[in-house]
């Protein structure tokens, strides 16, 4: 049956894929295709596991305190039945033997299908048990994880008999969190599709950052799409399409080639300047989350790196965080590979929807706090880190001695906070020399991303080498929107008028100081600001590598003062929100 889900679109261009159902379990399940001669080592990889699980809950189970409720011996009585159960042991070995999964996937491939199994039932306390084979097949990965790992591949979908269609892969969940996101860098699919997330939610900017087709936000996706459908994700309309007629198939078959096209096209701007029609000289730099990223970031034409969101080396350690020589050697990986350009490294960005996956005192705060997004996240919980901090910093400064390195600090909220933050720089410096290690001093960049920032311009200014705009953040903290929360997706504007007024003051107040600014939220990246931006005086945007071709075609037809009076009007007038519709209304014009 043919039928259609809509989204918010978040990556561009299309995908025509069978879907591949992902439960969203909370460890960590990488997703790769193995070679025929590691089935049978797969399939021991599974059999230990489950062996490895029997041990633990009957260990349990003895362990019981006599006083214990007789439920608890009872509910792990379920789990030993589960874990034995036929449909789970013989239906995972299928995933992995016909389909060539790794364990990790095929078993939660199988969850899934138990899951929906389960969901059908009428009896209430037959629906309830899909909650204990999920916890069954939680610590079966949890053995997995701390058993022998198997290779990861960059294999492409196997092309026997048992594998139903040779087609491109999209994945469909109901959430994937960044740091589960990382995995797919190197991952076979060609799609994403989500039941929950916003436009700029992490998830949805990893996705943009692998140039792969998503939609998030489709709501019942998950629940509806089933294992093999065929689903076209239309990333440009937030669109997603499952079992297309051939007609609707064929369209989009062609809109696949025209879009490849476009890329091609576009990629050849790639060693021209960013110059605009008068001839306003613009610096096009790139967003990265891992140091592997700056290729890209090169092969797109990018004159630097404007944010790298050092935040996902902290990620998927289980338990460990990256040490000073582990992030030294990250930071200048990505120096190096920058060429001489320069590489704006943002200190770590944890918290709201990216928490770390370690169970630290920290954490537990976070899981605890009522609104993660307000609460300890960021410079905040840097400073509450003090050493962690003054680690990451001398890491930072250690790469710079190999390349021009900028340290950029997110969500400074008070000037108290931008004090300590110098102070922490100014300590890991004295560290640095007493150690005897190179360094050089470099700029010190505060983003601006909370209107409370935004509204001190000359305090931060005074402290600051230069300062760049997190829009994302600022549109969220300045309309009380959730970024990540598809239910409130439809109010979280670019366009409005308080938001493009604390864009525009930051740009002017940068300006007039002679300082740098830069914008590095999504907005950079958005072809329909460009413009606009240019007019309020912005000189230097960063964004994903896959953005950069089209914003720089963007800029080469651009004339950076056409749309000047039209935001000196919407600033000076006492409608701003007149003023910022005409602004929109002749920005669309072009
Ligand atoms: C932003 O908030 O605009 C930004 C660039 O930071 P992040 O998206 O990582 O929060
Ligand atoms: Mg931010």
């Amino acid at each position: 049956m043919s039928f259609q889900l809509f989204g918010l679109p978040v990556s561009q261009g299309v995908a025509i894929g069978r879907a591949v159902m992902v439960s969203s379990s909370r460890v960590d399940v990488a997703h790769y295709f193995i070679r025929e001669s590691d089935v049978d080592a797969e399939i021991e990889r599974l059999r230990s596991s489950r062996d490895a699980v029997a041990t633990e809950l009957s260990t349990l189970q003895r362990d019981l305190p006599d006083d214990a409720p007789a439920e608890l011996s009872a509910l792990l009585d379920v789990h030993l039945m589960l874990l034995h159960d036929e449909t789970l042991a013989l239906a995972t070995k299928h995933w992995i033997e016909d389909r060539r999964y790794n364990a990790e996937w095929a078993l939660s491939a199988q969850l899934e299908v138990l899951a929906r199994q389960f969901d059908d039932m009428d009896d209430d306390y037959l629906r309830e048990r899909k909650a204990d084979v999920e916890q069954v097949v939680e610590r079966m990965l949890r053995a997995m994880a701390r058993g022998s790992p198997s290779v990861l591949t960059d294999l492409p979908p196997p092309t026997n008999g048992a594998m139903p269609h040779n087609e491109p892969l999209v994945m469909v969940a109901n959430d994937i969190a960044p740091a589960d996101m990382l995995h797919f860098k190197r991952s076979v699919f060609a799609g994403f599709v989500t039941d929950v997330g916003g436009k700029t939610s992490h998830t949805a900017i990893v996705a943009r950052s692998l140039d792969i087709p998503a939609v998030v936000g489709a709501r019942e996706g998950s629940r509806v799409i089933r294992q093999d459908d065929l689903v076209v994700v239309d990333g440009d309309a937030g669109l997603v399409i499952v079992n297309p007629s051939d007609i609707v198939l064929e369209e989009y078959r062609f809109r696949q080639r025209q879009s490849e096209l476009e890329r091609q096209r576009l990629s050849r701007l790639r060693h021209t300047p960013a110059v605009t029609l008068d001839g306003e000289r613009v610096e096009l730099l790139a967003n990265i989350e891992m140091p592997g990223d700056a290729s890209a970031a090169v092969a797109a034409g990018a004159v630097g790196v404007g944010l790298f969101r050092t935040e996902f080396l902290f990620m998927n350690r289980a338990g460990e965080l990256p040490g000073e020589d582990e992030q030294f050697e990250a930071y200048r990986a990505a120096v190096l590979a920058m060429n001489g350009m320069p590489v704006t490294i943002r200190t770590v960005d944890v918290g709201a929807d990216k928490p770390l996956d370690r169970m630290s005192v920290n954490e537990l705060r976070h899981e605890h706090a009522l609104n993660p997004a307000l609460g300890l996240r960021a410079i905040r919980w840097s400073l509450s880190e003090p050493a962690m901090f003054r680690q990451q910093i001398r890491a930072i400064l250690r790469a710079s001695a190999f390349g021009k390195v900028k340290l950029l600090v997110p969500m400074l909220a008070h000037v108290g906070e931008a004090m300590q933050t110098l102070d922490a720089i100014a300590r890991a410096k004295q560290q640095l020399v007493d150690a005897g290690k190179p360094f050089v001093d470099v700029e010190v960049g505060a983003m601006i991303e909370v209107p409370a920032a935004a509204l001190v311009m000359p305090s931060l200014l005074r402290l600051f080498d230069f300062v760049s705009l997190g829009t994302n953040d600022l549109i969220q903290y300045t309309l009380a929107i959730d970024r990540g929360d598809e239910s409130v997706a439809h109010l979280y504007d670019p366009w409005h008028p308080a938001v493009l007024k604390l864009i525009e003051g930051v740009i002017r107040q940068a300006r007039a100081a002679g300082k740098g600014v830069s914008v590095c939220g999504e907005m950079a990246g958005d072809p329909a600001f460009t413009e606009v931006l240019l007019a309020m005086g912005l000189r230097s945007f960063s964004m994903h590598p896959s953005q950069i071709a089209s914003i720089k075609q963007n800029v080469l037809l651009a004339h950076s003062q056409r749309l000047v009076p039209l935001v000196d009007a919407a600033f000076r007038s006492d409608d701003v929100w007149t003023g910022c519709e005409r602004l929109r209304e002749a920005a669309a014009r072009g």
